[in-house]
């Protein structure tokens, strides 16, 4: 067993950190107020390797582990506190090594470069507006014809919409096969019978999200992702890399919030003493340091069980990785979120004001809560089925 990280893992770190204090913290306000991330942060991210990271070298990627990316994941979760950076990294990390994996080489040649460049977005699309958790209910269809598949529905709470209409690129989309099953195709944004429209959303204001509405639009059929009808399961790989990968950037966020918080309670002053020095505020630290740092290895387990197992097509130890992914993304933003709000008690008044900042990552984290990559109660029932087993399942 080995807790250390290896000489490469541990200047990349080093590098991410001086990469999310330099530019990512000093932009996060600027991502939040204009609702992109800057061309210029985006050129900085790709000229480190942080687009697309795990894709390999012949795609422009650095092929990096799970683990790697999950250590970047966090420096870029505690860089851009509001989050918009850190969904726009593990969406294209955790969506670009499922394409990298399972898609066909024209569709790998012409999307990955341009992804791993800044050139292009890539995103998911599963969610529709009847709802996200119940994937079998969805209403979106793809039908063959000839070498194409031609698309009819609506997504909706999509992110990046906007970033892939304008830079280029696309979303991974589930809809389900005409001929039964699922279909799982690269659909650039671009297409002809492609709307999108973007939402009003209350955080993470630096990446859009909205809707896809699909009227006949149409795909080559080189753009699936794994085989004709059998892409659910594709998706649902993905799900448990980007899951991983969301855990990351919400336990560096809660680092942030941690370390923000210490250097205050420090030197604040009330009944004649600093504020951490009681153990109402003192303790309350402690507890939370003790649950960030516990989940932070359990995601990094995750993280090692992808590489080890998922992610080299060994199916071998498919629940032991589906429980540690369903128990950190369970864990990880609710622990986030309560460390920015337990902080932003510790300033009293100013923690509630904009200049101190804590309200970007509550606003951030707080998407994971109410759904992104899967509602918690999801993953409650990911991990209810794999201690039970499947017949005790909340629904047929
Ligand atoms: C900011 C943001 C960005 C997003 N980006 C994307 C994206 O890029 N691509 C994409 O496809 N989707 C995206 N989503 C959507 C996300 O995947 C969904 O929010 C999520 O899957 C839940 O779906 P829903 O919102 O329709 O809620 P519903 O499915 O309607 O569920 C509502 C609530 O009920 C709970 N629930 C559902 N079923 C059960 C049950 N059986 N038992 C107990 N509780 C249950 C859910 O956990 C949730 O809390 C994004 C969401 C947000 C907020």
């Amino acid at each position: 067993m080995e807790f250390e990280l290896n000489d490469e893992e541990r200047a990349f770190q080093s590098a991410c950190r001086k990469f999310g204090d330099r530019v990512l913290r000093t932009n996060e306000r600027k991502i939040d107020s204009e609702g992109r991330i800057p061309a210029d942060v985006l050129r900085a991210m790709a000229d480190l390797g942080l687009l697309a990271m795990p894709v390999p070298s012949e795609y422009g990627g650095m092929g990096a582990s799970a683990v790697l990316t999950e250590i970047a994941a966090e420096e870029v979760g505690r860089g851009d506190f509001s989050m918009a950076t850190a969904v726009f990294f593990l969406l294209e990390a955790g969506w670009g090594s499922i394409l990298a994996r399972h898609g066909s080489e024209a569709t790998k040649q012409a999307v990955l470069p341009a992804v791993t460049s800044g050139r292009a977005f890539l995103g998911i699309a599963t969610t529709e507006p009847t709802g996200g958790s119940d994937l079998h209910g969805m209403h979106t269809e793809s039908r063959r014809d000839g070498k194409s598949f031609v698309l009819r529905g609506e997504k909706s709470f999509v992110s990046g919409v906007e970033e892939a209409k304008t830079l280029g690129g696309g979303h991974l989309t589930l809809s389900k096969a005409a001929g039964g099953g699922f279909n799982f195709l690269y659909v650039p944004t671009r297409s002809d019978g492609i709307t999108t429209q973007r939402f009003h959303n209350m955080g993470r204001m630096g990446i859009s999200t909205g809707s896809l509405t699909y009227q006949d639009a149409r795909v080559p059929e080189a753009n699936l992702v794994g085989p004709e009808g059998k892409g659910f399961g594709v998706a649902m790989e993905g799900f448990m890399v980007a899951r991983t990968f969301v855990s990351a950037a919400c336990i560096g966020a809660a680092e942030r919030a941690l370390e923000t918080g210490m250097a205050y309670i420090r030197e604040r002053q009330a009944f004649g003493a600093p504020l951490g020095k009681f153990e109402g505020i003192q303790f309350e630290l402690v507890d939370l340091w003790t649950q960030v740092e516990a989940v932070k290895w359990q995601c990094r387990r995750a993280a090692w069980l992808l590489d080890t197992y998922t992610l080299k097509g060994d199916p071998s130890h498919r629940s032991e990785v589906e429980r540690a992914v369903a128990s950190v993304k369970l864990t990880a933003p609710p622990i986030a979120f309560e460390c920015v709000k337990r902080v932003m008690m510790w300033y009293g008044a100013a923690g509630y004001t904009v200049d101190v900042g804590l309200e970007l990552g509550l606003r951030g984290i707080m998407s994971y809560l109410v759904g992104a990559e899967g509602g918690l109660n999801i993953m409650r029932i990911i991990l209810g089925r794999e201690l039970l087993g499947k017949e005790f399942l909340p629904y047929t």
